[in-house]
């Protein structure tokens, strides 16, 4: 039997990481991205670099990679207007808030778009680099919102749906350290240059964890992690 998912990618490190250990765990692999109306369509470009870079560097994974679609969700932007959709606010954490990047449901918006797309393909598996370790603290992130969704979904479209999160415990050292354990430096170097994190969607700096401004939040945490993976490596 062919095993199937669809995988919810943005092209982020977190993804591509998770595309990578789906494209291993399944025969059939589909991808869908969002455009929620970011302020920049760096993420947006850098998954179809990397889609098209799988096809060319790893062609092992190429035959398994299936169709890929981007939903148009901008409308989602007006009601949730945050520091990613562009309300003026800089990307920041925050001492016990949440971050200013939270976009309220945009997960479970997310994943139930998803699951629509899963159903009508004949695909039950869902995968989504989510994670609650040392992440933002996004509360629609947690496993416990995500069992709780898998229920709705699966009871609202009388439909088997899992919501497989390999990423869910790890840190972002740990997320390094999957990449090295699917496909060794090579693939770690593929992350480094093809996935993007920096919120201010800066691709002109390069740094050995890979291209980002250096300086915002998503990119402070990209290079802390890398630097944890080195040392994790030694
Ligand atoms: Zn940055």
């Amino acid at each position: 039997m062919t095993r199937s998912a669809l995988i919810s990618f943005s092209g982020g490190q977190d993804s591509t990481t998770c595309l990578f250990w789906a494209l291993k765990h399944y025969d059939h692999v589909q991808t869908m991205g969002f455009d929620y109306g970011q302020t920049n369509h760096v993420e947006l470009n850098c998954r179809a670099n990397i889609l098209q870079a799988i096809r060319n560097e790893f062609p092992e994974f190429a035959e398994r990679l299936g169709e890929d679609a981007v939903i148009d969700v901008r409308s989602f932007g007006q009601i949730a207007q945050s520091a990613l959709t562009g309300n003026g606010e800089k990307p920041e954490l925050r001492e016990g808030q949440l971050p200013t990047t939270f976009v309220p449901g945009r997960n479970l918006m997310f994943l139930t778009y998803a699951a629509a797309r899963a159903y009508l393909r004949g695909i039950h598996d869902i995968v989504a680099g989510v994670g609650e370790a040392d992440f933002s603290g996004y509360p629609d992130c947690r496993r416990n919102t995500l069992d709780a969704l898998e229920q709705a979904l699966s009871l609202g479209m009388d439909y088997p749906i899992k919501i497989v999160t390999p990423l869910m415990h790890r840190t972002k050292a740990q997320t390094w350290a999957l990449a090295h354990e699917l496909g060794g430096d090579r693939l770690v170097n593929f992350i480094v240059e093809y996935s993007h994190t920096c919120y201010e969607g800066d691709r002109t700096h390069h740094h050995a964890w890979g291209w980002g401004c250096g300086k915002c939040p998503a990119c402070v945490l990209r290079a802390k992690g890398f630097e944890e993976f080195l040392a994790m490596q030694k």
